[in-house]
């Protein structure tokens, strides 16, 4: 573990990420992407709200790596930042301030490549899946995994979130979809640019670290792809489908 090339504390300290004994590599038949910074060109979907508010949440990202709060209270301290005139926000207006988030150069190209070669595609993201849907829309991808918020019955965020995908915890998402579609886990390739995709990146018989400026991601992937370009992952991933 690098620490010294991370900006914030190691959540692998935290969670117990035993090494996986994954299954060999075989034929790709499913490749699973992270979607911020992968997908699409915006570092993180809760980001990108919390610029529009002009707000932050960096305790709360210090206290969950740390395991001090979990990820639906992650939610909750983000949802409470988010207000207009000291009101909660309707839904649709997350859906206006992420309806900018452009598609990662690259992706479209990627994902038809896939599809006429018969390997089907899922997005594993800890971000918001209204994003992940409309992302999913957008380039025909298979299967979305994502996190959800609720709202009261005017429309209005609650506060509480809909936990599809765990931040620290990617693989077992990875592992429930292969177990789900019946594929083994060495025929999935995953991709992504964080060190929260190191856990998928473990369990997967392939990983790829795209445009990721993190040691730790770098290091835990079988190939490093440089620039904004998700066209570019196509040659690591042409030997095995
Ligand atoms: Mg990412």
């Amino acid at each position: 573990m690098n620490q010294k090339k991370c900006r914030f504390y190691c959540y692998r300290n935290t969670r117990d990420l035993t090494r996986i004994d994954n299954d060999k590599l075989d034929k790709i038949k499913l490749v699973v992407f992270d979607m911020d910074g992968v997908l699409v060109d915006a570092v993180s979907s809760w980001k990108y709200i919390h610029d529009y508010f002009n707000t932050s949440n960096e305790k709360s990202v210090d206290d969950y790596l740390h395991g001090k709060i979990d990820d639906l209270e992650f939610i909750r301290r983000d949802v409470e930042l988010w207000k207009i005139n000291g009101k909660p926000i309707k839904m649709d207006i997350l859906e206006e301030i992420l309806s900018d988030v452009p598609l990662m150069k690259g992706a479209e190209d990627c994902i038809v490549f896939l599809k006429k070669n018969g390997v089907k595609t899922a997005i594993v993201s800890a971000g918001l899946d209204i994003l992940a849907k409309y992302v999913a829309d957008e380039l025909d991808i298979d299967y979305v995994y994502a996190n959800g918020l609720k709202t009261d019955e005017q429309g209005y965020l609650n506060g509480e979130g809909i936990l599809g995908v765990k931040l620290m915890y990617k693989d077992q998402t990875v592992k429930s979809i292969s177990e789900k579609l019946n594929i083994p886990l060495g025929c999935i390739a995953a991709v992504g640019n964080s060190c929260f995709d190191i856990p998928m990146f473990t369990v997967s018989g392939l990983s790829i670290a795209f445009n990721s400026e993190d040691g730790c991601t770098r290091e835990a992937a079988n190939y490093v792809v440089e620039g904004k370009d998700l066209g570019n992952i196509l040659p690591c991933l042409k030997g095995y489908i």
